[in-house]
């Protein structure tokens, strides 16, 4: 072996070293400091390290193009209780479904002021970073935490909030937002967190919610007043939604919790009190029952729910029974009622409990955001940090279909596909479930294939050559993103999207008296004659005040993974992983990371790093700090195309330059 040699496994070996001892102190994956002194210690022990627990950064991958290689390093990782990966600052966090000892107050102040690759990933850096971005560059920060039900998103922005709590020095005002942080975490679990079973198309409304009520400890007088037993099983949407959970949280210290927090968040005991109708309402409306009339016509056969729910909404009961049973049309310039049939009438009952639920549960979010701005200077108003966006996309993710939206909005072309430039999925979607006769999930895919089915990035099984069809179901369509395919199976788009709420019931909402319901259901929308919005075209509405929202903010990213689907530690099933990566678009974020600048330092760290390869810099740097690390990459040589000087960062483009710098400094 000669240097040459050497120096060839060094540059292979030094890719996990550099990641994590940027600032000088050499720290593997495992948190041990890696010898610095001796070529042949430090490479054994890279080496070993590496090969044993994979690269900390899957930019530093040989073979990055390669999803076994990234599934693989996955795996080599998850197996040492390495959850944490970053690709380059976008934080996969794989859930380990077990206690692990990192997140102790140690490791939050290890984590305190450091930069990012000083120290192994973890979910605390991303925080740190988030936080001291705001400060620093004074831009709002949100942090977007993704991934499918159970991977771990509601945990990751837990121990965010849970280190903020304990590391940032704070005034008295930012306390309270800090307070109401935590505190809304628990609301929003209480009332956000939707049920989303994969594969389970059975517990329909279940998937929406997942009321974490306690029915066995709740105050007695305040069951009364809301109508409610104190038997979850009595609900037809807990026992549907198939949530045994709900049960299993009965003890009295859990209501109290949620109800401490909403106190924090700034509720007053009557926004409370509204807040319980409705969510009685909501439980009410899933029991009401229907009969059937004559013609098949649907009716109510007990009253019950609704003089309970005629007061907790406080609308005329009356009203409320004639629009959970008809539906108004219009005719020739005349209003008439038409009566709807017994499954057209629970799914017109279940989509009012949908649209109640939903709105509240957006009114709440808005609200805590809302409560989390503070003032400094007296003149602007900062929000904190936001983490709660995606909580109201969570609903989206079993439609398997354009939930993500970070991918969805880095991805022009599958934009325009998906939405209507010219006449895209979505509206395709929308004009299928309007459609009297025989539209169904099929002849909306061939309308798909008769539409855009010209289109280079959009592939069905009919469309696709005799060699990507065998790997095509025929219910499926495939949308080809520029790094990576993803397949949509229509299965139940139809359906989905047809959750309309009806005019009347609209109508009927926008009477309610309770007040939360009025800021939810505005009068505004009952002026507007079209036709009613789709889940689809609702969702784009969303997902376009969402990108507004992200516009605005710095966006931190967190890809969580379910490693399996039965809650096990230590099993990596990798089918399901293997599905999660593509559609979290993982391997696109790492090819954009690579091509792009794929290093990234602040101008101090670097000039810190690397001052003593150059003269000009050596010992200290006394004039400004670009033009510090200007003199110095090009007393290093670096080509014009290797790197970019940014406000205040040098981003390098290809690691190489880094790794070669990097050489420099290690045979000064
Ligand atoms: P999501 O919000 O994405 O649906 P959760 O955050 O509720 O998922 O995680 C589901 C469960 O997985 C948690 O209740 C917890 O038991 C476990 N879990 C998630 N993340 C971690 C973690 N970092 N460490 C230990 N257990 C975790
Ligand atoms: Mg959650």
């Amino acid at each position: 072996m000669d240097v040459a040699d050497i120096r060839n496994l060094m540059r292979k070996t030094q890719a996990s070293i550099i990641q994590n001892g940027f600032l000088g102190k050499r720290v593997d994956d495992l948190g041990n400091v890696v010898a610095s002194d001796g070529v042949r210690a430090m490479m054994e022990s890279a080496l070993t390290a590496r090969d044993r627990v994979g690269v900390s950064d899957f930019v530093l991958l040989e073979n990055f193009t390669s999803e076994a290689s990234f599934i693989e390093n996955l795996r080599k990782r998850f197996k040492e209780n390495l959850i944490y990966t970053y690709i380059g600052s976008v934080l996969v966090s794989v859930n380990p479904y077990k206690d692990l000892e990192i997140y102790t107050k140690n490791h939050m102040e290890r984590y305190r002021g450091v930069n990012f690759y000083e120290v192994s990933p973890h979910i605390y850096a991303v925080g740190d970073n988030a936080y001291r971005s705001m400060r620093t560059e004074r831009k709002d920060q949100c942090i977007l935490i993704s991934g499918e039900s159970g991977a771990g998103k509601t945990e990751a922005s837990k121990k965010i909030l849970q280190y903020y709590a304990v590391t940032c020095p704070v005034s008295d005002q930012v306390q309270t937002v800090k307070d109401r942080l935590l505190q809304s975490n628990p609301v929003l679990e209480a009332f956000g967190n939707a049920k989303t079973l994969r594969n389970d198309n059975s517990s329909r409304f279940g998937k929406y919610m997942d009321i974490q009520f306690d029915f066995k400890g709740g105050e007695e007088d305040l069951l009364r007043r809301l109508g409610l037993e104190r038997n979850p099983q009595q609900y037809q949407y807990l026992v549907k939604g198939n949530c045994p959970k709900v049960s299993s949280i009965n003890d009295r210290s859990e209501w109290k919790l949620v109800r401490k927090a909403l106190t924090v968040i700034g509720f007053n005991d009557d926004d409370v009190e509204e807040l319980l109708n409705i969510i009685a309402s909501v439980l009410h409306l899933g029991n009401v029952q229907y009969g059937e009339a004559e013609e098949g016509n649907s009716c109510i056969t007990s009253d019950t729910q609704i003089k309970y729910l005629a007061r907790l909404l406080g609308v005329n009961g009356a009203v409320l029974t004639e629009a959970l049973t008809h539906k108004k049309i219009i005719a020739k310039g005349e209003e008439l009622m038409s009566p709807l049939n017994l499954e057209q009438a629970s799914s017109a009952r279940d989509a009012l409990s949908k649209a109640v639920y939903g709105r509240t549960f957006t009114w709440l979010v808005n609200k805590i955001n809302a409560s989390l701005t503070y003032t400094e200077d007296s003149s602007k108003h900062y929000s904190v940090i936001g983490l709660l966006d995606i909580y109201g996309f969570e609903v989206f993710q079993h439609n398997s279909a354009h939930w993500e939206p970070v991918q969805y909005f880095n991805n022009k072309i599958i934009c325009d596909l998906v939405e209507e430039k010219f006449k895209g999925i979505i509206s395709i979607l929308d004009e299928e479930c309007l459609r009297p006769g025989d539209a169904n999930d099929l002849t909306f895919l061939e309308k798909l294939e008769d539409t855009v089915g010209g289109h280079a990035h959009f592939v069905t099984h009919k469309l696709a050559d005799t060699k990507t069809r065998k790997v095509m179901a025929r219910d499926e369509f495939r949308l080809l993103h520029y790094a990576g395919e993803v397949n949509y199976n229509v299965n139940g788009f139809l359906d989905k999207n047809n959750d309309l709420l009806f005019r009347n019931l609209k109508e009927v909402m926008c009477m309610s008296e309770n007040k939360i319901l009025t800021k939810c259901f505005d009068r505004e929308e009952l002026s507007d004659k079209k036709r009613p919005e789709t889940a689809a075209t609702q969702f784009k509405a969303s997902l376009a005040k969402l990108m507004e929202i992200l516009m605005s903010k710095e966006p931190s990213y967190v890809r969580c993974i379910k490693p399996n689907d039965s809650k096990q530690s230590g099993r990596f099933d990798e089918v399901l992983i293997r599905h999660q990566v593509k559609y979290l678009g993982l391997m696109e974020n790492l090819r954009v990371r690579r091509a792009g600048f794929a290093y990234r330092r602040r101008y101090e760290v670097f000039l810190q790093r690397y001052k003593s390869l150059c003269p000009d810099t050596w010992p200290s740097w006394q004039g400004k700090l670009p033009e510090g690390v200007a003199t110095l990459v090009k007393h290093l040589g670096y080509k014009p195309e290797e790197y970019k000087m940014g406000r205040s960062k040098i981003f390098i483009r290809f690691p190489k330059t880094l790794f070669a710098t990097e050489d420099a400094l290690e045979t000064r």
